[in-house]
């Protein structure tokens, strides 16, 4: 993606010097990480402030996995395993380092585009775009969703309209993901402001509604169509990212392989070797990527109606 050099939003909220603790000694978290969420089913009822993440992480579609693991806004499927992890401990280092800091006005840049175009696509509509807030942080961080930790995964909390990605996230994403490139990073931090879009509309809260008389597979395939609909904006920002000419060669099939590798058949096979379409709540690789794909050919969100018909 050509994006050096290029106008940063002002709206991100850098607290990766913040959080005291955490350098050189690893993790705050220690190993077996702050939280974990209870395996799905029955623990539901939060503790203390975890209720409200727990909540978040329904209302996003966030899964702790069938193995019990972490709520992951959409993005991880996340394997288990969030105990000693070299992934957490790199988290909580060095974000001094050029390639961090490059990483933070790559997030800059991507950030400002998506707010160039949603704004106008707001304004067309007579509708005024708000801005979300995109927080950096590193080893952990509270958030109006409850404490978030670097294996929590990128998220949005419609509590306080905020996205918070951890940048070693971009580390896993290339290495546990395969999904290696710029572009993939910046669709799943598109995919994370088309969830702020979707606060905006309506969908969030409705879904918010809708799921207290959902059964768990009701709401699962529900979150699936609210998480198709935010792959589907990340194309059509990828699509006015071509417009502004700042895509690469290359640059689409970064992001279509990152849907393919986060699609939860593909998540779950990796994980434990089989795939329990029930539990999906996020879409399987192939609806990821026609959903992107849609978004990207049409560049208009009048293209992500993922709650009518079969998707
Ligand atoms: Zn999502």
């Amino acid at each position: 993606m050509k994006w050096r050099g290029r106008e940063q939003s002002s709206n991100i909220e850098d607290r990766r010097s913040q959080g005291g603790g955490g350098f050189g000694g690893g993790s705050p978290f220690g190993s077996g990480g702050g939280f974990r969420i209870p395996t799905g089913g029955g623990g539901r009822g939060g503790r203390g402030g975890m209720g409200s993440l727990i909540g978040i992480v329904v209302v996003l579609g966030l899964v702790w996995l069938v193995t019990g693991t972490n709520p992951i806004d959409l993005l991880m499927g996340m394997n288990g395993a969030p105990t000693s992890s070299s992934s957490s401990a790199s988290s909580s280092q060095a974000p001094a380092s050029a390639e961090q800091a490059d990483l933070r006005d790559f997030v800059g840049v991507v950030v400002k585009e998506t707010e160039d175009m949603w704004t106008g696509v707001f304004e067309a509509n007579n509708q005024t775009y708000v801005a979300p807030t995109v927080v950096l942080f590193n080893g952990q961080t509270q958030t109006g969703c409850g404490t978030a930790n670097a294996q929590t995964g990128p998220f949005y909390c419609p509590q306080d309209q905020k996205v918070y990605l951890d940048l070693s996230f971009y580390d896993q994403l290339r290495q546990q993901f395969g999904a290696p490139g710029d572009f993939a990073q910046a669709y799943v931090l598109a995919h994370e402001i088309g969830h702020h879009v979707q606060n905006l509309t309506g969908v969030l809260p409705k879904f918010d509604q809708l799921r207290q008389t959902m059964s768990q597979e009701e709401s699962n395939a529900y979150s699936v169509r609210v998480e198709l609909q935010a792959d589907c904006y990340a194309g059509v920002w990828a699509n006015y990212a071509g417009q502004e000419n700042l895509l690469d060669n290359g640059d689409i099939e970064e992001a279509l392989n990152a849907a393919n590798n986060i699609g939860d058949d593909t998540l779950q096979k990796q994980s434990q070797g089989f795939a329990v379409p029930k539990t999906f709540n996020h879409g399987t690789s192939a609806q990821r990527k026609t959903w992107f794909e849609k978004g990207y050919s049409a560049g208009s969100p009048g293209a992500c109606d993922t709650f009518t018909g079969n998707v």
